[in-house]
């Protein structure tokens, strides 16, 4: 038996129903802040990621699926959505719009390397939105109510909004001096991976899984002192409106988020669930107003989220674990022989154009194997075709809770199921 790769999993039943939930959710409410959908490829040229997610990324040192295509191109899978929304932005002159800021949305699954775990898999599920164009701190507020919207929307509780600045280029860099100063003498006591930000991206070894209650960084300075006057009032501006949209946040001095492209505003949105051990953040993002010009379009202020669906389901099915989320039909159409067949294939055809969900018999079930199914199904209403009826015009439908049969006419049965139903 061939088995599925590791790190992957497959969506069906229960999850499904989550999953398709979830992406309704997010479709409904970007659409309402009047985001537009756009969808990129899966695999994008290899250095699209390199210069984008940054050369020394988590992502990018470790987490990458890189290969070669038949014509020897260097391509690699996605492991995140803002890299391809920016080379479509770019590619496709979106800054010429006379509609800006351009405001995006997509959905897709992205591809990591990492090791398996709990709501950590190697092809996961994103949901984004990127809003190109605006460099108004309440852009980068619009972002974070639609992301906080939608969970609340589906109901999720005790999630937060942590949130924070990493100012402008001269703020960071003054930060990056004292930061440095501060952990040289502790280097030597943390984990390889640390060693290696110092050198290249020091912000990072803030955001170390394996050194977070190390003393280094317990007492490491904090960014926010390092803000220059500018950064400081942008995200006084941005946790302002938040108050104003009812948003629930936590300035956490600590997070720098582990992507290369971000400045200023970062946040995260964490679920407190102790099933999700290090992986609980279920959705993150920030501004990054530097990666169109990076890529060589025009300078363009950005900023985006994205959630991971996959943690979303986990969530959703916990909180949800004592109730029956699949949901029943609202017809079941009961037929034996070659006539009564017929007749229930195109009446199954007239009620689903009519919108009403139903089912008929298509593995040659004996009539009380059909009943039995009907009752799995949860049917509400049954319709029992049988030949000496269709003669006479008339169809009989059963009431699958009172168990009451009625005769009625074939011409008025699409009225009288929607009306029962
Ligand atoms: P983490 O710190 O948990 O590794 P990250 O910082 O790498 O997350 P992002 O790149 O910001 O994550 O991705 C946004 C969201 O995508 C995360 O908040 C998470 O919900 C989800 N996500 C990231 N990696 C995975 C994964 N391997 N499996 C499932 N979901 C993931
Ligand atoms: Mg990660």
């Amino acid at each position: 038996m061939i088995t599925r790769p590791k790190g992957t999993y497959d969506i069906y039943g229960e999850d499904a129903k989550y999953y398709n939930y979830i992406k309704g959710v997010f479709t409904s409410i970007s659409e309402l802040y009047n985001y537009n959908y756009i969808r990129i490829p899966i695999f994008e040229d290899s250095s699209l990621f390199h210069r984008s997610v940054g050369e020394a990324s988590d992502i990018v040192t470790k987490e990458t699926y890189d290969f070669k295509d038949r014509g020897d191109r260097d391509l690699t899978l996605r492991p995140e959505g803002t890299a391809g929304v920016v080379r479509a932005y770019i590619e496709n002159k979106m800054y010429g719009d006379v509609n800006q800021p351009i405001k995006l949305y997509y959905e897709g699954t992205m591809y990591r390397y990492e090791k398996p775990q709990t709501g950590r898999y190697r092809e996961l599920t994103q949901f984004g939105v990127e809003a190109l164009g605006s460099d108004d701190p309440m852009q980068d507020a619009e972002v974070i109510s639609l992301a906080y919207r939608a969970m609340e929307e589906m109901g999720l509780e005790n999630i937060t909004v942590k949130i924070n600045s990493l100012g402008d280029k001269e703020s960071r860099d003054n930060y990056r001096e004292a930061l440095k100063k501060h952990i040289e003498p502790y280097l030597n006591d943390l984990c390889s991976d640390c060693q290696n930000r110092f050198k290249t991206n020091p912000l990072r070894i803030l955001d170390c899984k394996v050194d977070k209650e190390h003393e280094a960084l317990k007492t490491a300075p904090k960014i926010s002192d390092y803000l220059n006057e500018e950064s400081r009032e942008r995200f006084k501006k941005v946790l302002e409106y938040l108050t104003y949209l009812d948003i629930d946040y936590e300035v956490d001095d600590n997070l720098v988020r582990g992507l290369d492209y971000y400045e200023h505003t970062v946040f995260e949105i964490v679920a407190d669930m102790e099933e999700l051990g290090n992986a609980n953040t279920v959705g993150a993002g920030g501004r990054y107003n530097n990666l169109v010009e990076d890529l060589e379009g025009p300078a363009t202020p950005c900023v985006g989220f994205a959630c991971g669906i996959d943690r979303l389901i986990i969530i959703l099915k916990e909180l949800n674990k004592d109730r029956d989320i699949m949901s029943g039909i609202d017809v079941y159409i009961t037929a034996v022989n070659e006539e009564e067949k017929l007749r229930a294939l195109t009446l199954a055809q007239d009620l689903r154009l009519s919108e009403v969900k139903c089912e008929i018999d298509t593995l040659n079930r004996t009539l009380k194997a059909q009943f039995k199914q009907a009752d799995r199904l949860k049917a509400r209403i049954l319709i029992l075709l049988n030949s000496e009826d269709l003669k006479k015009g008339i169809i009989t439908v059963k009431d699958n809770l009172t168990h009451e049969e009625t005769k009625v006419d074939e011409n008025e049965i699409l009225d009288y199921i929607i009306s029962n139903i």
